[in-house]
């Protein structure tokens, strides 16, 4: 029997008012338990791309009755109706971590999502505790937000991810602006997490320590999507997205202690416009054409 996708993304497209395509046809399925990274250079699509996840663009979203319905979480198509449910099972990280913290406290902080799911206070202070365990923040629940490092303010916002339980953990950018002990420490968080992982990063060397599998997206198009010693070990594939291969790592070596929930067989698309054979997997391959190519080009918030 074929195990449901935790997240199904199927020929999403997306245009900022103001700029050209952001997402242009993306498709692909992260499997339950798989922690898959997207690369790419900066301004490829890749935060656009999670901000679609869990619903955060576009701001006109598919209908019950419609069939632009492109995401899915689980069982949930991702419409106006499933919205707050699936939020439930996307814990967002955002790149910085001020645009996610805003209370006065870290316990507050990271109590506010268990509040919101209507737990008991019994409930909403077992679950910061454990949740500020789980980051090793335990001694900082009385700590002002504001007050905190870098690497502490990104733990205070998995805390916060953490103590609603999700299903998925979708991370823009988690070890951006921090010291190696600091990747280190959101690293073995996401290690940790039993859930299924999806994470923009410019960190190769965490990618072939953390990743079964990787996205390329450059210029909004999905140029590649395979195992991650395949990918990361690509030199030509890698620079021509504006990437480079990491220099301190055999990719034999690479995350090869955690099986890949998928156990992807990589395939060829020799149908992707470009002189590369680029790995694409089969089962990304869309079953119905005749699902619409875009949403429409001015959804997007200001
Ligand atoms: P990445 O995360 O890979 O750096 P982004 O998703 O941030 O890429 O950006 C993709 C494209 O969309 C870029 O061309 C960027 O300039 C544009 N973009 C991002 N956010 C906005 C916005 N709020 N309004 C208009 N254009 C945006």
């Amino acid at each position: 029997m074929t195990v449901a996708a935790l997240i199904d993304v199927r020929r999403l497209g997306f245009r900022y008012t103001d700029g050209p395509p952001a997402l242009t046809d993306i498709t692909f399925r992260v499997e339950p338990g798989e922690t898959v990274a997207i690369l790419g250079p900066s301004g490829a699509g890749k935060s656009t791309l999670l901000l679609h996840i869990n619903g955060l663009l576009p701001s006109r979203l598919p209908t019950e009755h419609s069939d632009e319905a492109t995401i899915t979480v689980g069982d949930l198509p991702l419409t106006s109706a499933n919205l707050n449910a699936v939020r439930e099972k996307v814990g967002l990280l955002f790149q910085n971590p001020d645009d996610q913290l805003f209370c006065p406290t870290v316990a507050r902080d990271v109590a506010f999502g268990p509040l919101n799911l209507g737990l008991s206070p019994e409930m909403v202070t077992a679950r910061v505790e454990r949740a500020l365990a789980e980051v090793g923040l335990e001694s900082f629940a009385d700590r002002d937000t504001m007050r905190l490092s870098m690497g502490e303010r990104k733990r205070a916002c998995l805390a916060g991810l953490l103590a609603c339980h999700p299903d998925c953990l979708v991370l823009d950018e988690p070890f951006s602006n921090l010291d190696p002990r600091g990747r280190q420490q959101i690293a073995s968080i996401v290690r940790r997490f039993s859930g299924t992982t999806l994470l923009a990063t410019h960190d190769l060397d965490l990618v072939g320590d953390l990743c079964d599998r990787v996205l390329v997206l450059d210029s909004g198009i999905l140029c590649a999507d395979g195992e991650t010693r395949t990918i990361l070990s690509n030199q030509s594939l890698m620079e021509k997205h504006g990437l480079s291969v990491p220099t301190c790592r055999d990719p034999a070596t690479m995350n090869t202690e955690k099986p890949s929930a998928s156990s992807p067989n990589v395939t060829y698309n020799s149908d992707s416009g470009s002189e590369d054979r680029l790995p694409i997997l089969d089962h990304n391959l869309p079953d119905d054409p005749a699902v619409p190519l875009s949403r429409p080009p001015d959804g997007a918030p200001a």
